[in-house]
């Protein structure tokens, strides 16, 4: 039985261990964090492919008792005039439906899940060099321990240490806005719980939802230049509400006063995304999650694809005949995906006409074939190769 080395227990990292302990791998999840409840502050959206996903590794129930359900869309232009509303996909399956919620909250509850299975999950442990040999790999961390598997899996996140190890000059770039997001108790909405609400505004993309507790979480994309250095670690809510506030009052929507009403829990970040074509893996190293394809938000898929690639890296190492063959069944399955992916949201991001990069050369997996790449019984091995 393949010794399997995580790095990273973040969404990616935990459902990895997940899945692998599901195929039968003897893993290890090693977090540099001390604690489950790293980064408690962003919250996202599990959209119908990720909670698929969860359901394939078991771990629909662990996530659906935290945070709160979406069934449907409504999509409002600067004037407050509603311009779609509809059923979100997944709205009739209880296993399938959005999920909103804090990003702390789903890796607890993952990692309390992978614990319940017997996944060895280690906090305090940073990674800091990789050493690959012919036969196994080893990590080193921080507090000069070390730990040695066949293969190592990096979900350590945008700024992989594992990824570092074999292409260092591989980094994430700004993908063209800045992300507010926040939470207010105190907002005038009126609507109930289980409908998310996007605003095309005409300074700012705009979207919220309110949790059964009557809690509206938001967030307000910012197409432009990044912030000035230092700016980012600058954790001063009024700063940020007094500078979306002009850029949203230029349009007659609930955007203003969402943001009017958040007092202390206003947090911003740089959307960012991964070249395309950048190198996965070494022969005995694969990155996963954001580390390999950090997209901007505005598909607001990561974490989903960060699910996906869980599971499908498991079934390629459980039906593969060995190392090699599995990881390069995975790339070939994983790539024009999440690539896909990076594509469209940085347009989004841009408010482009066209993608950035260059086109993505394979075309993305279909909706029957995503199924077939996500469902636990079939053969992934046979289904890259005949890809
Ligand atoms: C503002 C914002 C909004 C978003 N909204 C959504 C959304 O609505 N829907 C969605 O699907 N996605 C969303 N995303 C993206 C989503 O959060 C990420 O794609 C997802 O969290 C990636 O998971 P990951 O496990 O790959 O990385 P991370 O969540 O970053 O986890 C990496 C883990 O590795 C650990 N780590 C780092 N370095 C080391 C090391 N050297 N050694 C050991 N451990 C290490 C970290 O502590 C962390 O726990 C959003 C992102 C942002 C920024």
């Amino acid at each position: 039985m393949a010794r399997i080395l995580v790095i990273g227990g973040g969404t990616a990292g935990t459902a990895a261990g997940l899945a692998l302990r599901k195929a039968g791998f003897e893993v290890t999840v090693h977090e540099a964090h001390p604690t489950a409840a790293e980064d408690i502050g962003a919250f996202l959206t599990l959209a119908s492919n990720g909670m698929r996903a969860l359901a394939q590794i078991d771990a629909s129930a662990a996530v659906t008792a935290t945070g709160f359900e979406l069934t449907a869309l409504s999509v409002l232009d600067g004037t407050g005039a509603e311009l779609a509303n509809r059923p979100l996909a997944g709205a009739d399956d209880p296993l399938l439906r959005y999920r909103c919620l804090r990003r702390g909250e789903l890796n607890a509850a993952l990692q309390a899940e992978a614990v319940r299975r017997g996944v060895d999950v280690r906090h305090g442990a940073r990674l800091v060099s990789v050493e690959a040999g012919p036969d196994a790999v080893t990590a080193h961390f921080t507090d000069g321990g070390t730990a040695t598997g066949d293969l190592l899996v990096g979900a350590d996140g945008l700024n992989s240490a594992v990824r570092h190890s074999f292409a260092p000059d591989t980094r994430p770039a700004y993908a063209g806005e800045r992300v507010f997001y926040g939470y207010t108790t105190e907002a005038p909405v009126t609507e109930g719980t289980g409908r998310i609400t996007l605003i095309r505004g005409s300074a700012a993309a705009f979207g919220y939802a309110v949790s059964p507790t009557g809690e509206t979480y938001w967030f307000a994309r910012v197409t432009g230049e990044p912030l000035p250095p230092g700016d980012l670690a600058d954790d001063t809510p009024d700063r940020w509400r007094e500078l979306l506030l002009p850029l949203l009052r230029r349009d007659a929507t609930p955007a203003a006063g969402i943001v009017a009403a958040t007092t202390d829990s206003i947090m911003v970040t740089h959307a960012t995304e991964m070249p395309p074509g950048a190198s996965w893996r070494t022969a005995r190293t694969l990155i996963i999650g954001d580390a390999a394809h950090a997209a901007s938000p505005a598909t607001g898929q990561g974490a989903s694809m960060a699910l996906e690639d869980a599971v499908v890296l498991a079934k390629a190492l459980r039906d593969a005949p060995n190392i090699d063959k599995a990881l390069t069944a995975y790339e070939s399955l994983r790539r024009s995906r999440v690539e896909h992916n990076i594509a469209v949201s940085g347009q989004i991001s841009r408010r482009a006409d066209s993608p950035a990069g260059p086109a993505v050369a394979t075309p993305p997996p279909t909706e029957d074939e995503l199924l077939r790449h996500l469902a636990w019984d079939t053969d992934v091995w046979t289904l890259a190769r005949d890809a």
